[in-house]
């Protein structure tokens, strides 16, 4: 027999894959299957940023790069967020991985061993609570609310901090939920950590693009007094519909970049060449795809919430933000799990478990609405006829 490491027990996982899984698995036995499990834009990546990364591979781009990516990139990225947010970052600062999740893991692992306190939200990214065990750390949960249209209330967050609390993880627009958090609970929020500057913060922006009814985007980044203890997480995958590319960045306080990019360079040595002169192409280049995608799915949006609101014993919130709706299935008298199943196996619609977030996502479900109205429609109506 092998003997793992105990770490390893305390390592969870994303259900999102594995329910892609079975729903393929389905679909390959001849099962009509409607996927509203995953979270990833359903649109194929911009032509002109596919045409960049094919142009760096027939330019030799094939060899390794800077561990923490391109300058150019670097640049771009910092233009970008100065673009965006109004806010100057040095592109020295910036830190390009594969993706979204290598940032969380880093700054997890960076903060994380045993005695010490992480925060996270809950219901939440579910790698953050799994990197959190993981570290040996023990993981906090932010508990967030429908009546807060799951938002993060500042004061539930400063209430927990303890002399043991080294990071708090943010995410708004967020995952699971859709929940954005309004701009007065961050000042708030911000105000509040000038009286822990043992605090790290880590800002999980990654659809800081994906906003509707006229919001724009709160980043952290806008708070110079906390920038010296700031990690803000963005990436290409889901603005851009690159998720397989594997492309992400992070803003690291002047204090992390070295150990960032060491963590980098003990782990994947560099983001491959052609994604990078694709990122490039993707920030600098017209920006009218995303705009198109998240009209999209703002169309999306209100058809599935008021989908849902339509069906017996379920509820749910407006989402502000992201692709994905939060229902509120308690009345229907199912468990998360029990719906998930019954909704794949007798109805063809792959959805998410509101427990896959955290144990505040017991009686929700997750409906991802990544994918066409077409599809949204019949999958809502499927799933009426068996309600
Ligand atoms: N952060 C959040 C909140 C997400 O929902 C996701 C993906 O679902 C990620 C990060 C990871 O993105 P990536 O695929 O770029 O690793």
């Amino acid at each position: 027999d092998l003997i793992f490491a105990d770490s390893l027990s305390r390592l969870g996982t994303e259900s999102a894959f594995s329910v892609l899984a079975r729903a393929q698995g389905l679909a390959a036995k001849g099962h009509d299957i409607i996927n509203l499990g995953i979270g990833q834009p359903d649109f194929p990546t911009p032509p002109h940023i596919v045409e960049a990364g094919i142009k760096a591979l027939r330019d030799g781009h094939h060899g390794y790069t800077p561990a923490n990516g391109l300058p150019a990139l670097r640049e771009a990225v910092a233009d970008d967020l100065h673009k965006r947010h109004g806010t100057k970052v040095n592109p020295d600062h910036v830190v390009v991985v594969p993706g979204g999740k290598p940032t969380m893991f880093f700054a997890v692992l960076m903060f994380g061993q045993p005695g010490v306190e992480i925060m996270f939200p809950d219901p939440g990214f579910p790698i953050y609570e799994s990197v959190i065990r993981y570290s040996g750390a023990t993981a906090v949960p932010i508990r967030l609310h429908e009546s807060d249209g799951f938002a993060f209330r500042a004061d539930t967050v400063l209430e927990q901090i303890t002399p043991r609390t080294r990071l708090i993880i943010l995410n708004s627009p967020a995952n699971p939920t859709g929940g954005v958090t309004p701009k007065a609970e961050f000042d708030k929020l911000v105000a509040g950590l000038e009286h822990h500057p043992h605090v790290t913060i880590l800002s999980d922006e990654i659809y800081s693009q994906m906003l509707y009814d006229g919001r724009t985007h709160v980043s952290l980044l806008q708070y110079p007094e906390i920038r010296d203890r700031l990690i803000v997480l963005d990436g290409w995958s889901k603005t851009y519909a690159m998720t397989g590319w594997r492309l992400g960045f992070a803003v690291w306080p002047e204090a992390a970049v070295e150990h960032a990019t060491r963590l980098a360079i003990n782990c994947h040595s560099c983001v491959n060449a052609s994604a990078q002169y694709a990122g490039i192409a993707a920030l600098t280049g017209p920006q009218d795809a995303v705009h198109s995608m998240v009209a999209q799915f703002d169309t999306r949006r209100k058809i599935i919430v008021d989908g849902l609101n339509a069906l017996p014993g379920v509820r749910c919130t407006n989402p502000g933000g992201a692709f994905y709706a939060f229902a509120n299935i308690a009345d229907t008298g199912l468990t998360s799990a029990q719906a998930q199943d019954l909704f794949l196996d007798k109805a063809g619609v792959a959805t998410i478990a509101g427990t896959s977030f955290g144990a505040m996502g017991e009686g929700y479900l997750r409906f991802s609405y990544a994918n066409s109205a077409e599809n949204i429609q019949t999958a809502l109506g499927r799933i009426a006829a068996l309600l």
